[in-house]
């Protein structure tokens, strides 16, 4: 399986925002794109022209990064979303957020992402009772993300009670830290979403 394994904080600063990629790091003043706001390499100080390309790509790769796919799973999601009923970009933002990999991370069993990814990938959850080491699944309405006793000792899992008090959960999950499971209660809204993106500007990317 193919993945990213270049500097995550390097994406933040060419992507123009923090796109909190490294948990509990990026609250900290060690956040590399606070400390230095900028492109990186030589010249990402320099004043530039923005084509209207160079923003559609800007904010698709943002998306693309925040959610951890790669180039050519993206492009399938957006296929879909196409095909789908109902607004595209909505449709692609909401199927990006019903990745199993992604509902571990808002339920706060993970710190970031990568690491739900990363845990999905060891099998260390269920869905509906049956062991998952797929991050890209789609989740449903109704389906239970839990952790089996036996891994509830890996830290990070051991402190989701006090991520999810802290982290807060979505309105659309319903997270059970004492009880290390976590239920889809409805399919997402764009509004739940809190995401300072211009989805739009995806679709007419790849409209072209
Ligand atoms: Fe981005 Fe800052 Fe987190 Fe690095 S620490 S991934 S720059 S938000």
């Amino acid at each position: 399986m193919a993945k990213y394994t270049e500097a995550k904080c390097r994406m933040c600063r060419r992507e123009g925002c923090k796109l909190f990629l490294k948990g509990d790091r990026c609250f900290t003043d060690k956040c590399a794109y606070d400390r230095r706001p900028y492109a990186p390499g030589q010249h990402g100080r320099a004043r530039k022209k923005v084509s209207e390309y160079a923003v559609q790509l800007r904010e698709k790769q943002k998306v693309r990064r925040t959610y951890g796919v790669l180039e050519r799973q993206f492009r399938g999601y957006f296929v879909k979303a196409d095909m789908a009923k109902g607004v595209t970009g909505t449709n692609l933002l909401v199927s990006l957020e019903c990745r199993l990999d992604n509902v571990v991370y808002r339920l706060g069993f993970a710190n970031s992402r990568n690491q739900a990814r990363q845990l999905v990938r060891h099998g260390v959850f269920t869905l509906n009772g049956h062991k998952v080491n797929v991050p890209s699944l789609q989740v449903k309405v109704g389906d239970v993300v839990a952790v089996p006793e036996k891994n509830r000792q890996i830290p990070v899992l051991a402190e989701a009670q006090e991520v999810i008090a802290r982290r807060g959960c979505p309105s659309w999950l319903e997270a059970d830290g004492a009880a290390f499971k976590g239920t889809v209660k409805a399919v997402p809204q764009r509004e739940d979403i809190q995401f300072p993106i211009n989805e739009q500007l995806i679709v007419e990317l790849y409209s072209k």
